[in-house]
């Protein structure tokens, strides 16, 4: 933004011309891709299942957040089919007006039975659920404990609802602990929230949640959890906090229904006081259309899948221990997760992004994180194996990580 205030000030602009502002984003544009910043995306031809196809190429997709590999579920598209003939493609409305249809019901209460609340309340993405439940809740008066490493979603929500936001570092309850009691003793905020993410999307690495919860009991803290990477994975399905038996000790289990669940939407599982009030305070809730009858219909179905068989979470898992191992055993640097989620840790930003396309080039897809997203000097490429994998292809995309591997000097 600095140089559009050098337009404003030194150009004698009073009102921003399109003119200004093509020439404003062109050299903004420019400058990121200069420094190897500017992220071209890649169009799937079909569907985001274990092989894509990208510019008519075949690739062994590593890179969807689909665990579970219900993206592409055949139950699950029947039920949505069903849903457009019965209900249309559209709910008509924001969901209190009458937006609301049963199925929505429906999925609320599924919700509730699997996450093991009172009540559940279902938004459109994730993203807008952590914009909706964190500002309905907390105000300028408040302040939230916020792990450094969370999505930015909660990031965003934490800054729309004004309260005054404390970062720890990351899983470090030594410092969780020190600045829980300095807010709390300080006397200067209503209410206490601490935020974390269940799972921490680039290291797979898992919250403390049995630490979080005891220091939240003793300063008298509210506790808020992101589960997007941990439902459909952790605790036989139902999550980080089910994992760790603390289901009556979570204030709000916030979710995601578009990554193991395999479709769209968000939601929050909680007390039914929590969900009353979030129903009538939260903004995207009243003034965002209500997600669509198919949408809804096959996350019922995916929830169904998932509480009935673990069968998938453990195909993920056995293909996540297969590709780990046979990373590790090639000499890669894989770090300490402990999800599926598979980091390929390779430091420097260019030689990643080099490392990224050689692998594409020979046939999988692996899309390279560096700073700002991870810290710099810690790009790497980010696995994601899934249910849907086979062994085959695991055994292929190992084959040129190798080869790659070799090449770049890297291994
Ligand atoms: C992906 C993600 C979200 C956003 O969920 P969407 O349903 O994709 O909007 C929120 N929080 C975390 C931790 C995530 O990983």
């Amino acid at each position: 933004m600095k140089r559009l205030h050098y337009y404003l000030l030194n150009g004698g602009i009073d009102v921003m011309t399109s003119k200004t502002l093509d020439h404003f984003l062109k050299e903004n544009l420019d400058d990121l891709k200069e420094r190897g910043l500017y992220n071209e995306i890649d169009p799937v031809e079909g569907a985001n299942g274990a092989i894509i196809k990208i510019d008519g190429r075949e690739l062994i997709n590593l890179s969807s957040n689909n665990y579970l590999g219900l993206a592409t579920n055949e139950r699950m598209k029947e039920a949505a089919i069903e849903a457009i003939n019965e209900y249309g493609v559209g709910a008509g409305a924001v969901r209190t007006i009458n937006g609301t249809l049963d199925l929505h019901v429906k999925l609320e209460e599924k919700l509730a039975e699997f996450k093991g609340t009172e009540a559940a309340i279902s938004y459109q993405s994730g993203f807008n659920c952590n914009m909706a439940a964190i500002s309905a809740v907390m105000d300028k008066n408040d302040a939230i404990l916020s792990d450094e490493l969370n999505h930015a979603s909660i990031i965003d929500g934490c800054r729309l609802s004004k309260a005054k936001i404390i970062r720890f570092n990351h899983s470090d309850m030594e410092d969780l602990r020190t600045k829980a009691k300095e807010a709390k003793e300080s006397g200067q905020y209503n209410k206490l929230m601490i935020i974390t993410d269940g799972v921490f999307s680039m290291d797979g690495d898992v919250a403390k949640l049995p630490e979080i919860v005891e220091i939240a009991e003793e300063f008298d803290i509210m506790v808020y959890v992101d589960d997007a990477h941990g439902s459909g994975v952790l605790g036989k399905g139902a999550g980080t906090v089910k994992h760790f038996g603390l289901s009556d000790k979570v204030d709000f289990q916030m979710g995601t229904l578009s990554k193991a669940i395999g479709v769209v939407g968000g939601y929050v599982a909680g007390k039914q006081s929590l969900i009353d009030w979030l129903k009538v305070r939260s903004r995207p809730f009243l003034f965002s259309t209500a997600v669509t009858p198919a949408d809804v219909a096959a996350t019922i179905k995916s929830l169904e899948l998932i509480t009935n068989s673990t069968e998938l979470q453990d195909q993920m898992w056995e293909n996540s221990r297969y590709l780990k191992e046979g990373l590790k055993k090639l000499g890669f640097e894989i770090g300490n997760s402990e999800t599926p989620i598979t980091p390929c840790i390779i430091g420097d930003e260019n030689t990643t992004q080099k490392f990224s396309k050689r692998l594409n080039e020979e046939g999988v897809y692996a899309k390279s994180i560096v700073f700002p997203t991870v810290p710099r000097g810690t790009g790497r490429v980010r696995n994601m194996p899934t249910a849907a994998h086979t062994k085959e292809m695991l055994d292929n995309a190992l084959a040129i990580y190798e080869k790659v591997g070799k090449e770049l000097g890297i291994i």
